[in-house]
Parts: structure tokens; sequence; C-alpha cells
């Protein structure tokens, strides 16, 4: 049994309308106005495959169904699929193509991405990584690798470089080629890629889709039933499923996803131009403000500017490490999204994972800090960073 959705019936409505209601229905049986967490491994049949749609919770499970409706109906898709990590989803994506297959993704992706490609599905397919920013080598590269897989990420983390998705979608669909993009920074919440040509879309569920620092997950989303078809059957045949407690637990954090993200996104343009316009920084990464050489793309696809921010404390490594610790709003720790601001040091913690040349060619320097912006009084934000700096 596949639990395919036939048309988005949520799709007339808005987003915070779709996050509140899309899976959201009212519990037919007692009424209850909040879903049930269907916490069981298998469900009773009433003869030998007889049963109401359920069977084993690693294939469905009711509570991660709910789930599942409300992400394809926020990204504007029929088909999700929720998993225990957004690194799950990746997974799945790689095992889909067939061996040997040439894999284009960008040279500034989340650092775990960049080691699953080159570490463990090395020897399994063909990596090669490109500067998404630049359409021509884009262009130059599909030509010559001829990819079944183009991965995207934009924003890019950390530095926060814009790609044109639409642009990359034309030329992927010229090539044959399927294009995934990595939407955990903007949540669909301020970019839809589905909508901008992508032929699917992922998210680590950890960061803003959930948004409150407490559940770890992935999902992805797509139009294409036969891309669904084969990801479900790779979800169940190796097992990554979400579990209905923290399924619960994102569907709840989903119903303030849009009053989240217009308070991220605010918060983080004060504190952006704050940060562009203090004597200690040397320079500030953010789309939301006009001298962002992606601006003009960003205005173009997303409709906010998100509520990440990476800066470069002038002096390097010491006056870095000194932000990081007199910071005390900002809590020192690796993650985003979440209600609560966070500060991380990319070269050190996230992205240590990535070979030193390559961060040295990325400009992720020793000077470099990134910030999640989270949604407390931005006032009091302006104020601990100001302290730290000083
Ligand atoms: C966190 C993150 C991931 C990985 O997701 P997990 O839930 O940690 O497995 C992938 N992409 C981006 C952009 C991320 O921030």
């Amino acid at each position: 049994m596949t639990h395919l959705k036939k048309e988005n019936s949520y799709s007339q409505y808005g987003m915070a309308t779709k996050s509140i209601h899309a899976g959201g229905a009212p519990d037919p049986v007692t009424g209850s106005i909040m879903p049930a967490i269907h916490q069981t491994s298998t469900f009773v049949q009433s003869a030998p495959g007889e049963h109401l749609g359920y069977e084993y919770s690693r294939s469905h499970n009711p509570t991660r169904t709910r789930l599942e409706e409300c992400l394809a109906a926020i990204e504007s898709a029929d088909y999700a699929l929720a998993t225990s990590s957004g690194m799950s989803i990746t997974t799945l994506i790689m095992h889909m193509l067939p061996v040997g297959s040439n894999v284009i993704c960008g040279d500034d992706v989340y650092g775990g991405t960049n080691r699953l490609f080159n570490k463990v599905f090395q020897n399994i397919h063909h990596f090669s990584f490109v500067d998404t920013t630049q359409l021509n080598l884009v262009e130059e590269i599909i030509k010559s690798k001829k990819p079944k897989l183009f991965w995207l990420e934009t924003p890019t983390n950390p530095m926060l470089k814009i790609s044109d998705v639409q642009k990359i979608a034309a030329l992927c669909k010229a090539h044959d080629c399927l294009l995934c993009v990595d939407n955990t920074f903007m949540s669909p919440y301020f970019q839809r890629p589905l909508t901008l040509g992508a032929d699917i879309v992922m998210h680590s569920i950890t960061k803003y889709i959930n948004g409150h620092s407490d559940v770890v997950g992935g999902c992805l989303m797509t139009n294409r039933k036969d891309l669904y078809e084969k990801l479900w059957f790779l979800q169940n045949a190796t097992g990554p499923s979400q579990s209905p407690f923290d399924s619960w637990l994102v569907l709840r954090g989903l119903k303030t996803l849009s009053v989240r993200m217009e308070r991220h996104a605010q918060n983080a343009q004060k504190i952006a131009e704050m940060l562009a316009k203090h004597t200690k920084i040397e320079k500030v990464y953010y789309p939301g403000l006009p001298e962002h050489p992606g601006h003009e793309i960003a205005k173009k696809q997303m409709s906010g500017f998100g509520g990440m921010i990476t800066f470069v404390v002038k002096g390097g490594l010491t006056p870095a490490k000194q932000v990081l610790s007199k910071v005390k709003l900002f809590s020192l720790a690796e993650s985003l999204g979440g209600v609560e601001s966070l500060i991380e040091h990319p070269a050190i913690m996230t992205h240590a994972s990535v070979p030193a040349d390559q961060r040295a060619k990325l400009g992720i320097s020793d000077g470099l800090l990134r910030i999640s912006v989270g949604i407390e009084d931005v006032e009091d934000l302006i104020k601990d960073l100001d302290n730290a700096l000083s």
C-alpha cells in the first residue's frame, strides 16, 4: 500500500493556513482536534492482508502520514516522505540513482552532504563540484558530464551564496538531468523550488520546519509519482522512516512556521544592517543586504531573506573566539533554525569535515562566524552581539 496524494487539495490556501490545516483534520473517531500519536510498531489485520491501510510503522504510520500531507502542501507538492534525518533523505536519493551516475554538486554545501558524497558514495557514483552562482560553469559541466542528478543548495551554507534555481532547472531539463534542491535554509515559507522547475526538494526538518531544536528529521517533496514510488520503496527497504512521536512534534512546530519565519527574517535584517556598520566587522554575508552579490536573484526567487547571517570578525581567530565566549543570548552550538539564537565557528565546527584547502577557496576563514538568528527581541540580540564585539 502506498499513500499517494492524487491532488494537493490545499492548493487554494495560503502558507499559514496550509501549515496549520494540512494533515491537521480532527480525529474522525474521537473528535480530538490535535492528531493522536500512533506510537505503535504494528497494526492488527482482520484477515491475512486485510487491514485499514497500515501494516507496520517502517512502511507507514498514521502520524507520519499526517506530517507528510502537511509537508507536501506547504512545498506545493503532490508527494512527501519524512525520514529520521536530512542525511537519510540524501542517502535515499543517492540509492535511487543507477550505480556509476555522474552527480554535480554545488561547491559550498552543507558539510555533511559534502562528507556523504566524498567519503561514503564516492565509489558508487562520480561527483563533481561547481560554483552554482556561475551559470556558464554550470552549463559547461552539465554538457561535459551528462549527469543524472544536480544537487543544488541555495542559499549556501555558510557563505549564503544565491543561485538562480529557474535557470539551473532549465539547463538540467534540457540535458535530461534531475534537479534536487536542498531548501533547508529558506523553508517552504520563503522559497518553493518545485515551482521554479526543480524535480525534488529536500529539507533537514531539524531546522526551520520543526523550529524548536527538539527533533532530528528530514523530508523530501516531489510532484513526480515515479520518483516518489522509488524513494518510498527505498525508505521502506532501507528503514530510515521518521518516528510517530517526532512526526507529531514536527506537526506541532509547523503550525507556527509562518510567524516564526517572518520574525527570523525581520530580526536578521536588523542584525545584518547593524553588523555591516560595525567597526570590528570585516564583512557581512546576508542576502537581504543590497550589496550582497545574490540580492537581486534572491528578491526574484525568495519571498524573504531568512534568518542566517555569516560575518568575518577583523583580526581572525582570536577575536572571533572572543566573540564566541562573550555572547550571552547566542548559544555556541551547531544546527540552526530554532526559536533561540545560535552562533558557531564553521571552520572548527560545522565545516571541519570540509578539507582545509577547499575551505580556504570558499572563504571559510578563521575569523568567520555564522549565526542563526532566533525570534527573541531583536534589541536584546543586537546588544548582546555589540557587547561581545567590543
Ligand atoms: C542540517 C542540514 C542538513 C542535514 O540534516 P540532518 O537533519 O542534520 O541530517 C542538510 N542540509 C542542510 C542545509 C542542513 O542545514
